[in-house]
């Protein structure tokens, strides 16, 4: 089926809306490429890759897949992006009882903008490790898909400042309320094994050993707008871009890789981040030597796709404007000779004549020479592999609210751009 920009964001809204944490996104990722007839490898097996259509996943959090119609050292397609986002996550040690209210201890994750987090709906999603009755080990995927609790604000009569300056207790403030304490004797842990008998209720395990268990916000991603020109959502970074790349692999025709990591959001290092073992442990592998590599590696490319921040008409003064991308004018190349992005020369240009192409506008961003910039896995991963590199995004609003907001245009444009680089030799 050939995709519409209409169908293209409709299952990219779904694939946002089933994928709260890593793990999630991870798993959809998973089923997506099954069903395109992607064979799963595992780590541990042994491998053998001739012609064909691979995934690997590590830690179920995070992914590579690739296809190999043409002799490796004709070099992959490659383009990344990653599956996780900024946010709450629960402590170990997690009830909290007191003034008679039920509430969980959280730990913060990345650099969330922690406003937008009072005053919704929460519900919990990750992963629980569990022993089952015959004595093996299973990482089960758990969601409650249902508002559960809150991080209710202090009304405006008990901080009159609030509106000039409001700034939030990390601590303190953003422990979320569960409920009313009536069972004393309820704990978390038996909350979520309600929960894991509710959603499996076939799984014969025995208890849950541990959890890695995230808040999020329970209301679904959509299309709004007077024209719908926007998507609103929560994990638009960078589960946007993870949809791209997912969407366009599917219909690759050249050797093309993608390579959704972990850990993003904490800076990368971790056996599942890119600046982690995982991608160069999977192109070392199913290289058959040290020369097959390199010049595999030389002959690749790989476009990081991660969100780059809009113009925002409230406060234009915060970026250079020449260098400020517009929602829905074309995906962003980002530029930054202090190597906080990997985008070079000859990648930016490759990226341009890929866009004029099939017609599709692209913006530049570099930011102010008085406000440093992001960063994100381009130069991690090209300094990593030595891989020439280009980062891109699609131009983002909010970049880690709770809710963020993008344009409906650019998302189906990068698919369009990167699709068209996995059909070109
Ligand atoms: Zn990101």
């Amino acid at each position: 089926m050939k995709l519409t920009n209409h169908s293209f964001n409709e299952a990219l809204l779904n694939y946002i809306n089933q994928s709260p944490t890593a793990y999630h996104a991870t798993y959809e990722a998973k089923q997506i490429l099954l069903k395109k007839g992607y064979t799963e490898l595992f780590e541990k097996d042994s491998w053998k890759i001739g012609q064909g259509k691979y995934l690997v996943s590590r830690n179920d959090s995070s992914l590579i897949a690739f296809t190999t119609p043409s002799p490796l050292t004709d070099g992959f397609k490659m383009a990344g992006a990653h599956t996780d986002s900024p946010g709450l996550k629960i402590k170990p040690n997690a009830c909290k009882k007191g003034n008679n209210y039920f509430q969980v201890a959280v730990e913060v994750y990345g650099g969330p903008l922690l406003n937008t987090w009072f005053d919704r709906d929460l519900s919990l999603a990750g992963a629980v490790f569990v022993e089952m009755e015959d004595l093996t080990f299973q990482k089960v995927l758990i969601d409650f898909k249902r508002p559960l609790g809150i991080i209710a604000s202090l009304a405006i009569h008990l901080d009159r400042e609030a509106n000039d300056k409001k700034s939030v207790q990390k601590q303190k403030e953003l422990l979320p309320l569960l409920g009313i304490t009536l069972t004393p004797n309820v704990s978390f842990l038996d909350l979520l094994e309600a929960q894991l008998v509710k959603q499996y209720p076939n799984l014969k395990f025995k208890k849950i050993l541990d959890y890695d268990l995230s808040l999020f916000d329970e209301s679904p991603a959509k299309i709004i707008g007077i024209n719908e020109e926007f998507i609103v959502g929560a994990r638009l970074d960078n589960l946007l871009s993870c949809f791209i790349n997912l969407m366009a692999i599917t219909s690759s025709t050249t050797n093309s890789l993608i390579v959704l990591n972990d850990h993003e959001e904490c800076g990368s290092t971790s056996t599942t981040g890119a600046d982690g073992s995982f991608l160069k442990d999977i192109l070392l592998r199913i290289c058959k030597d040290q020369e097959e590599y390199q010049r595999m590696i030389a002959s690749s490319m790989l476009i990081s796709c991660d969100n780059a921040h809009a113009l925002h008409p409230n406060f234009p003064e915060k970026m250079d404007e020449a260098h400020a991308p517009i929602i829905n004018q074309g995906p962003a190349i980002k530029i930054n000779n202090n190597q906080r992005y990997a985008t070079n020369l000859e990648t930016s240009g490759i990226f341009t004549h890929l866009a004029q192409t099939v017609d599709i506008p692209v913006q530049k961003f570099s930011s102010r020479n008085d406000m440093p910039c992001g960063s994100t896995i381009g130069p991690i991963t090209s300094s990593l592999l030595g891989v020439k590199t280009i980062d891109v995004g699609v131009p983002t609003f909010a970049m880690h609210s709770i809710r963020e907001t993008a344009g409906i245009k650019d998302s189906f444009y990068l698919y369009q751009i990167i699709s068209k680089y996995m059909h070109t030799n």
